[in-house]
Formats: structure tokens, C-alpha cells, sequence
């Protein structure tokens, strides 16, 4: 496996692009800064992502739903979340860990409550921090971007005329499609708490320093769920989402040592516990997902703000509350790409060759099998054996170059198995079957291919 110190994300980048995993956006046009598009070896991979974090989370959860929520929302949603009224804030950025503060906050904070920053304009605030030597608290440095009034949310308008159109927002998380279904969802699947809701789908983030690669992004992904619970039970089922979060990542391919979790110190005023699972990616140590104990915030504000009340009536005891929320959320764009780094080696052959092989867990590797006719007059077979498999799983056909090449190019893409049909093959109904890790080699008849690569795609 890949060894994350020697891996530059620039050797990711590349096998991504010239292998069809992702392209930049836009190419054509110059590209379209931190926009990236999958294409079709990538997007399978991707789809299997988000297919296994789904199986995982949803279909072998009991007690939790899935939903599909509008990306454009009630405008009044954002005011509730805290979107809205955060527009104006002064926030500045430490360049060296790319975390955003409030600059009045930092200030407060630095002078123990002694300096009103309320009263101050933006520059005097910039000045107060250089000339204290206002630190970042989280990574000790201070490297600070200049104030800026920052909006995180994408605005767009509703309406066919230009002048009286109703602004709107896209999405900046998908959690709030979770909170103003939370009544829906309880009564039409009758659940009881502790029960969650569920959702895979996009969020636009207007980032101040988006980069590396898919890391970080103005338009993205995110699988998440919301545990609505009692406060007594909440502390339990946020460590069990601790552990299910940091055994799903490991189960796809993520290796221990390059796992950690970092729990936060500062938390939101009304967050209960908050922690991150770090990954080693080549840039360093940075967030690959959250869990979060978010209190009774969520679904307070929204009855507060939408006047519908969010009380939850306990079947057997009668008692009425608004229930805690245990947040797990995790980008399936900033997943697939510690995956790939994961998976990617250079191996060095005998004879001083280089082979680039993607050692996907076969659950997620885009393509589970190729067919591989050893020369083209075997095409017609070929073609009988791809329509076959190709029932049952993503599969690639080539016919074009020397086996050996045709080999590496599957290495490249990640193929758990490489199905020859050779001369042989007309007579016994027999194929070679090859394996991508160990490059050994089986004979297998047609038949039993199936629940041969079958075995591979479970976790255990
Ligand atoms: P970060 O600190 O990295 O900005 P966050 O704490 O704002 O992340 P959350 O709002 O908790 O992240 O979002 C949950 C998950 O969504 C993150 O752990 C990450 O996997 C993913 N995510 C968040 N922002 C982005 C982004 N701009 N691009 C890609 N993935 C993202």
C-alpha cells in the first residue's frame, strides 16, 4: 500500500486525469477554479462510495430513514440555521491552517474581555491583532488573512424578472433537509427516538481557501445523518458513531496509522462534544469527517423560526421534548479522494519495471472485472462473457494493445480482476482469471466467474 509520505498529490492529480477519474472542470474554458468533474472511471468509483456509505448507514441501520431534500430551501431555513445573520461578521482567516474566525472574538478573547471589539472598525481591529500578536488558537500561528465580510452561502434569485425576483440560497449543508423533515419523517414511519434521517447530496460552499484537489471545494458532496435522541441516551450514540464512523472508513481501505480522531475544544455554544476523524492525506492531518453532539439546537431554532412545534411525545411515558441531535457527516468527494491515495502504489517489478496499481477494496473499485479477448479474432467470445458479467457488475472490455499493457492500464484504474478469454476458451469454456494485487493467475470455467469475484465484494 501507498505510503503517504512519499505520495504528492500531484502524482494523484495526473493518474486521475489521464485514467478518466477526474478531469478539471470547465477544461475547455481555461477550467473554472476548485470545480472538478468525474469522469466515467471516477464516477463509478464514487457512485460505489456513496452506494457502500449508504448499505452501511442506511439499509443496515435499523431505525434510520432516508431522504432526498430539496437543494433550494425556504429562505427562512438560513435564518434559522445562523447562515443569514453570520453575512456581516468580521472574519479573517489564518492562512497557515486554514481555519476562519471572527476577528472581534479573537480580540475579546486575546484581551480577556477588557477591549469592547464591537466598537471597532475593521481596521483598527487588524491593527489591534498585528500589534498584539493575536495568535491563531487552534494552530499557534499568526498568519491572517485581512478582515472580510465573508458569505459563505451562493445566492441566486427565484423569478422570470430580474428586478422583484426573490433571493435564494443553494444549500450550504444538507442537514437542514434532515431537521425540517424531522415531524415528516417521524409520523409517516411512526419512529421512535433514538431514530435518524439520512442523506447523500450536494452542498455549495462559497470557501475562502478551497484547494487541494478535492479536498476542499465550492461545490461537493456530503453523506450525513442526524440521530434525534433523549439526552440521556446522546453521549452513548455519539461514541457509537465514533466508532462506526472510524470502522466504515477502515472496512473501505483507509489504513489505521492514517486514521485519528481529534476532538474539539472550542465548541459552539451549544454543542455538548464535537470531534473530527483525521486522515493523513500527503498535505498533512485534516478533517475527513465530523461527529458532533448538537444539543437541542437544530430543531429549537426551527420552532422558533417556522412557529411549528418540534416536540416529540414519548409513546410509553408520555413525556413530551424536543429531541438532541448526534450529527455524523462526511464528504463523499473528500473520502474518494483519501481512497485514492490510499490505494495508489508504484510497485517495482523484476527487470526494473514500475507498475502503477490502485489497490481498491473491490466493493468500490469502479470496474470489478475486465474482459480481455488475447487477440481480436477471440472478439465474438469475448463479447459473450462481457455480456454476461456485465449483468452483474460494472465491467470493461479491451481488445486494443499487448496483454501486458492491457494489464497495466486495469492496474491503473483499480480492476480487482482481469478475465482472458483465450483460444482455449473455445473448447473448455474456460477463462484466466487474474488477480490484481497478487498478479496471480486462475483457470476458471465462465460459469463460476460470477460467485468467484462475488466473494470480494462484501466487507467483513
Ligand atoms: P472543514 O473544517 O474541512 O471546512 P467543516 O467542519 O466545515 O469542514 P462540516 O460542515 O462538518 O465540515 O461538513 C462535514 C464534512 O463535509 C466534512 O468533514 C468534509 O468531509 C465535507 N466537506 C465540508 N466542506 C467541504 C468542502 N468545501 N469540500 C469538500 N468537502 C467538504
Amino acid at each position: 500500500m501507498a505510503e503517504n509520505k512519499k505520495l504528492s498529490m500531484e502524482k494523484i492529480v495526473n493518474l486521475c486525469k489521464s485514467r478518466g477519474f477526474v478531469y478539471p472542470g470547465s477544461e475547455i474554458y481555461g477550467g473554472f477554479a476548485n470545480t472538478w468533474d468525474f469522469g466515467p472511471v471516477g464516477v463509478e468509483l464514487k457512485n460505489n462510495v456513496k452506494r457502500s456509505w449508504w448499505k452501511r448507514f442506511v439499509q443496515e441501520s435499523p431505525s434510520t430513514y432516508g431522504v432526498d431534500a430539496a437543494i433550494l430551501m425556504n429562505p427562512r431555513v438560513w435564518e434559522a440555521s445562523g447562515h443569514v445573520q453570520s453575512f456581516g461578521d468580521p472574519k479573517m482567516d489564518c492562512k497557515n491552517c486554514k481555519q476562519r474566525f471572527r476577528a472581534d472574538t479573537l480580540i475579546e478573547a486575546h484581551s480577556k474581555g477588557s477591549v469592547a471589539a464591537e466598537a471597532m472598525t475593521d481596521a483598527e481591529m487588524e491593527n489591534y491583532i498585528a500589534e498584539h500578536d493575536v495568535k491563531c488558537p487552534h494552530c499557534g500561528v499568526r498568519n491572517w488573512t485581512p478582515i472580510r465580510k465573508f458569505n459563505p452561502m451562493f445566492i441566486t434569485s427565484r423569478g422570470t424578472l430580474e428586478e422583484g425576483s426573490d433571493k435564494v440560497y443553494l444549500r450550504p449543508e444538507t442537514c437542514q433537509g434532515e431537521y425540517v423533515n424531522f415531524l415528516n419523517v417521524q409520523r409517516t414511519a411512526r419512529a421512535k427516538v433514538p431514530f435518524a434521517i439520512a442523506q447523500v447530496g450536494k452542498s455549495f460552499r462559497n470557501e475562502i481557501t478551497p484547494g487541494n484537489f478535492l479536498f476542499r471545494t465550492v461545490e461537493f458532496e456530503q453523506m450525513e445523518l442526524q440521530m434525534f435522541c433523549k439526552e440521556s441516551e446522546a453521549m452513548q450514540i455519539y461514541a457509537d458513531y465514533k466508532a462506526k464512523a472510524q470502522k466504515y472508513v477502515e472496512d473501505l481501505g483507509l489504513k489505521a496509522e492514517n486514521l485519528r480522531f481529534h476532538d474539539h475544544d472550542k465548541l459552539a455554544h451549544y454543542a455538548k462534544a464535537a470531534c473530527d476523524i483525521q486522515y493523513n492525506f500527503p498535505m498533512g492531518w485534516q478533517e475527513l469527517n465530523g461527529i458532533h453532539h448538537r444539543g437541542t439546537w437544530d430543531l429549537s431554532r426551527h420552532q422558533e423560526f417556522s412557529g411549528k412545534s418540534m416536540l416529540y411525545v414519548d409513546p410509553f411515558t408520555n413525556e413530551k421534548f424536543i429531541p438532541n441531535v448526534i450529527e455524523y457527516s462526511i464528504g463523499a468527494d473528500r473520502l474518494t479522494l483519501a481512497l485514492l491515495c490510499a490505494a495508489y502504489e508504484e510497485q517495482a517489478l523484476e527487470g526494473g519495471d514500475v507498475r502503477t496499481v490502485m489497490h481498491f477494496h473491490p466493493a468500490i473499485a469502479p470496474y470489478k472485472v475486465a474482459i480481455l479477448p488475447l487477440q481480436k479474432n477471440l472478439g465474438e467470445k469475448a463479447k459473450e462473457v462481457y455480456a454476461k458479467l456485465s449483468k452483474k457488475f460494472m465491467c470493461d472490455y479491451d481488445e486494443t494493445g499487448s496483454i501486458g499493457k492491457r494489464y497495466r492500464r486495469q492496474d491503473e484504474i483499480g480492476t480487482p480482476f482481469c478475465v482472458t478469454v483465450d483460444f482455449d476458451t473455445l473448447e473448455d469454456g474456460a477463462v484466466t482469471v487474474r488477480d490484481r494485487d497478487s498478479m496471480q493467475q486462475i483457470r476458471l470455467k465462465i460459469d463460476e466467474v460470477i460467485p468467484y469475484v462475488e466473494k470480494f465484494l462484501e466487507f467483513n
